[in-house]
């Protein structure tokens, strides 16, 4: 699967549906296909053809992506039919669309013969396609063999995103991911050696205070195994109804700050290899240093730079950035914007006052303006 959290939900608070049909009024007529909740924000003016509902695992603590829905399979009939649809529905503009992205989880559980149908049909139908990605969990990807991995890549997929979210055993174990870092490796591998694209996303912060140091540095070895084209950042944010906050209350996950978070990314960097793998912050807002973007084989320096511009301001300094930025997340303001004195002027008395409401105000409210940024969950039932 995926890194739930790591990607765009549809539907900001869609606790409406269970499955839904998306209808387009045409001339006369209406086209009706299904479509799920999320996709990953690079595959926005992609295609989005439903293969597969909800996720198959579920059980991830930090993932409010498809709690209280359960898993299924649609027929490879049931697909074609809605890439008919889509087509109708589409056109006449259905030749500018050049990506599809197959949801929802864990597409690569289906037979390869049931895929391959699906992406030719794809092709036949929009003929412009050139990117045709998917979703996927370590344990399918690594049950594929390496002529499956072929046949796909020849009949035209292009890209699995897959969620890694650590490499650390401990991290994974707290969080029920239900892959060990072996496996991750191994499932990265078979996707590379095939050719097909790899996008692994990864989650700072996931470990809480106790795991952060492990968290970074397992995860930099497990991605340094696999050298995955694309490490997409999705830094972890507590949503209010996360079943995380019960290990809050036990003691056993405490959440990081900004700027420990920081920190965490900064040993995640350093002890990432200089490979040809593109590292992103700059694809999701709840990366407080959006501008940390850059190939590793030729900007690591320039993004361990960026890391220490902030983590060497005066705490102060670090407070009123991280107030500022995340006060307005659409903006990405340069780390130098808190050295001017005109700038903390304004912002110093707002950190005092929210100092003053006690119980760590300043921290309780940056995590309260983070979980606007969250997925919410599409039910009631996020357990
Ligand atoms: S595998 Fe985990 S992170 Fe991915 S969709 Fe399922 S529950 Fe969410």
């Amino acid at each position: 699967m995926i890194c739930s959290v790591g990607t765009a939900l549809l539907t900001p608070t869609g606790l409406a549906m269970r499955r839904r049909k998306r209808e387009i009024k045409m001339e006369g007529a209406t086209a009706m296909f299904e479509q799920g909740v999320i996709r990953p924000p690079s595959e926005a003016s992609s295609l989005l053809v439903r293969v597969t509902r909800n996720c198959p695992w579920n059980r991830c603590l930090f993932c409010p992506a498809y709690k209280g829905t359960t898993f299924s399979k649609r027929s490879v009939e049931e697909v074609i039919q809605d890439i008919d649809a889509m087509a109708e529905a589409y056109q006449p503009h259905s030749s500018q669309i050049t990506s599809a992205f197959l949801q929802d989880a864990d597409n690569l559980l289906l037979p390869t013969e049931d895929l391959v149908a699906i992406i030719r049909h794809i092709k036949k139908r929009f003929p412009n396609i050139t990117n045709i990605t998917t979703y996927a969990r370590a344990k399918s990807l690594k049950r594929k063999s390496a002529d499956e991995y072929k046949t796909l890549k020849e009949a035209g997929l292009t890209r699995i995103h897959t969620g890694l979210e650590s490499g650390s055993a401990a991290v994974l174990q707290l969080m029920h991911k239900g892959s060990t870092p072996e496996e991750l490796i191994a499932a990265g591998q078979r996707v590379k050696e095939s050719g097909v694209s790899l996008s692994e996303y990864i989650m700072p912060g996931l470990g809480g205070r106790q795991l952060s140091a492990e968290h970074a540095v397992e995860t930099a070895r497990v991605l340094n195994a696999i050298r995955p084209d694309h490490i997409r950042v999705r830094t972890f944010a507590l949503h209010p109804q996360s079943p995380i906050n019960k290990l809050v209350a036990e003691g056993q996950f405490v959440p990081m700050s900004d700027d420990e978070i920081v920190a965490e990314i900064r040993l995640l960097v350093e002890h990432l290899d200089e490979m040809h793998s593109h590292f992103h912050c700059g694809d999701f807002s709840l990366n407080l240093l959006m501008q940390v973007d850059g190939y590793l084989d030729t900007d690591k320096p320039a993004m361990l730079r960026e890391l220490d511009a902030f983590l060497s301001l005066s705490k102060e300094q670090q407070r009123a950035y991280i107030l500022l930025q995340r006060s307005n997340p659409a903006l990405q303001y340069s780390i130098d914007v808190v050295k001017d004195p005109k700038v903390m002027e304004q912002l110093l008395p707002e950190i005092t006052r929210l100092d003053a409401r006690g119980d760590d105000g300043f921290n309780a409210y940056i995590q309260h303006l983070k979980s606007y940024q969250l997925p919410q969950p599409q039910t009631e039932n996020w357990q």
